[in-house]
């Protein structure tokens, strides 16, 4: 049994060709959350300050909303 070696990167971390998921990683700019949480001043809040206080809620940009992002900066 010996390893599996890709030809294309030879065990090089972000290979499209053996890594068939892309990396996803948690996004920074709503924290995983997908969306962006504010009161009406524009002080950010969290999720639940949100549900008991009542805010803005905002889809987030960066992730369109599905709180992580595919990791491209092994290019
Ligand atoms: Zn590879
Ligand atoms: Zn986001």
């Amino acid at each position: 049994m010996g390893g599996v070696m890709c030809d294309v990167c030879h065990g090089h971390s972000g290979c499209p060709a053996c890594s068939k998921e892309p990396d996803y990683v948690k996004c920074l700019d709503c924290d995983g959350e997908g969306y962006l949480f504010y009161t009406e001043e524009g002080d950010d809040i969290t999720r639940d300050d949100f549900y008991s206080s009542g805010g803005i809620i905002e889809k987030c940009t960066i992730c369109d909303g599905e709180g992580e992002i595919i990791d491209d900066r092994f290019e």
